[in-house]
């Protein structure tokens, strides 16, 4: 019996290439805020504001003072694999948060975009797309900057939809975003507020005045983390082999229940990674019970050759060339830093 009919193969269109990978940058309201307010970023932005209705399944708007986007290249800035990040010949020198350029063509595959840009000495123009169709450009009204307004995320795909939390998961999930990056840029300031009602409204300012890292990161780590934080946190400053590592770290008396406020950024970004957490951990195992976890926010900054950001689409995960010498920089600074504060390994404890 041989199978008659075989599946003829065919290029799938622009428009659901785009709603597949849409699937992997924006997988909820919160990852589309991350990657727009990453894109504020990228632009210089000083002051970000982003707005959302409704955990954002609604409405998300980020609003920025970043170096804007020209008209005639709107319709390059929605189409998917199109950036002024990178230019492909090196993906192991990124110094952006973005560089795949498919952020803003996900989001105009699975609701409705519009993009209002202004760059320095042009008129405002903005563009929309919505199910993947590209509007035509038009003037806008704007005085500097980028807006960006994403609406009905998903209603076009009701399985997607279904997929989503409470208003309330939705809105706590966009709540950590913000925190995350303004805890990795403290020299920009950052507002979110909730513009369908609810109470959730964060506002991070930039000291104007401050140059010096330290003091606008623990300006800012006590506005996100809270001042018990800071005011039991140890300032940590370490360099080896290249790798520079600089934050807080707070006392083993600080400990918290959960691992909830272990925060580490590499090269500017927040990452989650274990060996990274593994490292902390290890930090302070003499020095803290089971079941307790430190709490910390720790910056590693290297050339962008020695690590490998471009290992998932979220961008959360990133890979060391040398994971040993950034795991000994983290254990042997920590533990230096405990150890001055009179928390040294368990001989000591009690002693
Ligand atoms: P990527 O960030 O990976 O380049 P995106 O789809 O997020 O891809 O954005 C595409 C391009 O649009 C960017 O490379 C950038 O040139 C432009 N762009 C997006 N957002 C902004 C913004 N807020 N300000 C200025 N330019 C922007
Ligand atoms: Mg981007």
């Amino acid at each position: 019996n041989i199978p008659s009919a075989h599946p003829a193969i065919r290029a799938l269109d622009e428009a659901a290439i785009n709603r597949i990978a849409a699937g992997e940058v924006v997988e909820r309201p919160a990852s589309a805020v991350k990657e727009l307010v990453e894109n504020a970023l990228d632009a210089g932005a000083r002051r970000i504001e982003v707005a959302q209705a409704e955990g954002g399944k609604t409405l998300i708007r980020v609003t920025d003072d970043g170096h804007g986007i020209a008209a005639a290249e709107l319709p390059l800035a929605v189409a998917r694999h199109a950036t002024s990040k990178i230019d492909g010949s090196d993906l192991l020198d990124i110094t952006s948060y973005g560089f795949r350029g498919e952020a803003l063509a996900s989001m105009g595959a699975v609701g409705r975009l519009t993009i209002s840009s202004r760059v320095a000495g042009s008129e405002a123009a903005e563009i929309t797309v919505t199910g993947g169709r590209l509007g035509e450009v038009r003037p806008a009204a704007l005085r500097r900057g980028t807006v960006v307004e994403l609406r009905d995320l998903f209603r076009a795909t009701p399985a997607r939809l279904k997929f989503l939390r409470s208003d309330r998961a939705e809105t706590q999930a966009i709540g950590d975003v913000v925190r995350r990056l303004a805890m990795a840029e403290p020299f920009v300031s950052f507002t979110l507020a909730d513009v369908s009602g609810g109470e959730e409204r964060l506002s991070f300012r930039a000291d104007a005045e401050t140059g010096d890292l330290f003091d606008a990161l623990h300006g800012r780590l006590t506005r996100v983390l809270g001042a018990e934080f800071t005011k039991n946190a140890l300032r940590i400053e370490a360099e080896r082999e290249g790798l520079r590592l600089t934050g807080y770290a707070a006392l083993p008396t600080y400990s918290r229940g959960a691992a909830v406020a272990q925060h580490f950024f590499v090269n500017g970004r927040p990452v989650k990674d274990r060996m990274l957490l593994g490292a902390l951990r290890a930090a302070y195992m003499d020095v803290l019970p089971s079941g307790r976890y430190p709490a910390a926010a720790l910056y590693i900054d290297c050339d962008p050759a020695r690590v490998d950001v471009n290992v998932h689409p979220a961008k959360t995960e990133v890979r060391f060339r040398d994971p040993g010498v950034a795991r000994g920089l983290i254990v042997s600074a920590l533990r230096h830093a405990l150890a001055g504060a009179g928390h040294r390994a368990s001989s000591t404890v009690g002693g």
